[in-house]
């Protein structure tokens, strides 16, 4: 696959979209971050520090079952997710139950930077957080709020939602970037798809990748790397990325996956009701969408 010097930009703010819910600020919150996404992109900046970008204004904003906008598990408390993968030297960060990072995909990017690790979990994850300064929610009663589109009740299903960025700059560099509060009504403990390096996420020199969905599914079918490796092996971008979506099918699973290519192709494809996503591309226009 052949280099450009163009840039290609993709979001999804998670696959657990419901007909019928209104997702207006979710949609406008998108489209804002989409084009300074793009703005940066076309500046110069690394794909890498786009997608953190992304997904931190995700994680702040409350909008989205990720950050602020996270659940608590049946114990009462929110476990957060999130991972982070430079394509061009395949370097990953991530922290799995994680409690209460303001900007947990930061801390997995400072995982990745900082150590010659590539997954804290739990009280190690936290104590990590707070020893390099990253920022922490003070008052977790006052801080999480139910995102848009999610009903008091639905805390009780397994419902979901995710959040990811993928990115490939002008040099030729791609990025990945997911980050979630989990599923509702999840066990403590629980992790998901989401800071699974080859299931949630995946960047090589080629791709990236981000996943959202019922993570057990993502987890079970390796799906963002799978969607990596039919890419290298000649199927067309939105065909891979809707062959993984079967095999989760198949399993019983259902959600999305975004992608670009180095080569500056793009695809966002999903196997549920709706998934909220943006793009833009210099030789694409902004495009915001939730269902069809
Ligand atoms: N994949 C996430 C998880 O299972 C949830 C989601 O994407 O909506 O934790």
């Amino acid at each position: 696959m052949s280099k450009n010097k163009t840039y290609t930009f993709a979001m999804h703010g998670g696959a657990g979209a419901r007909p019928g819910r209104d997702y207006s600020r979710v949609e406008a919150h998108l489209e804002t971050l989409a084009a300074e996404a793009g703005q940066r992109l076309a500046s110069g900046a690394a794909a890498l520090d786009v997608v953190e970008f992304a997904v931190v204004e995700m994680e702040r904003s409350g909008l989205y079952v990720a950050g602020r906008g996270s659940a608590p598990n049946t114990a009462g408390y929110v476990e957060l997710d999130a991972s982070i993968m430079d394509g061009a030297t395949q370097r990953a960060g991530a922290v799995a139950s994680l409690r209460d990072a303001v900007q947990p995909i930061s801390v997995a990017r400072g995982v990745m930077d900082g150590t010659s690790h590539v997954m804290l979990a739990g009280a190690g994850a936290l104590s990590f957080a707070r020893e390099q300064g990253f920022a922490l929610v003070e008052n977790p009663n006052d801080y999480y709020t139910l995102p848009a589109g999610v009903e008091p009740d639905d805390i009780n299903e397994r419902m979901h939602g995710t959040v990811g960025a993928v990115a490939v700059d002008a040099s030729g560099s791609t990025a990945a970037a997911t980050s979630t509060g989990g599923t509702f009504a999840k066990l403590e403990g629980r992790v998901g798809d989401t800071p699974i390096i080859g299931a949630g996420t995946w960047a090589d020199p080629e791709i990236a990748v981000s996943c959202t969905g019922t993570g057990e599914f993502f987890i079970r079918t390796a799906a963002a790397v799978s969607a990596a490796n039919r890419v290298r092996a000649g199927q067309a971008l939105a065909d891979a990325l809707d062959s993984v979506l079967d095999d989760v099918a198949r399993l019983g699973g259902d959600g999305g996956i975004i992608a670009v290519t180095a080569a500056g192709e793009k695809a966002m494809r999903y196997n549920s009701e709706g998934m909220k996503r943006a793009s833009i591309g210099d030789n694409a226009s902004l495009e915001v969408k939730t269902f069809e």
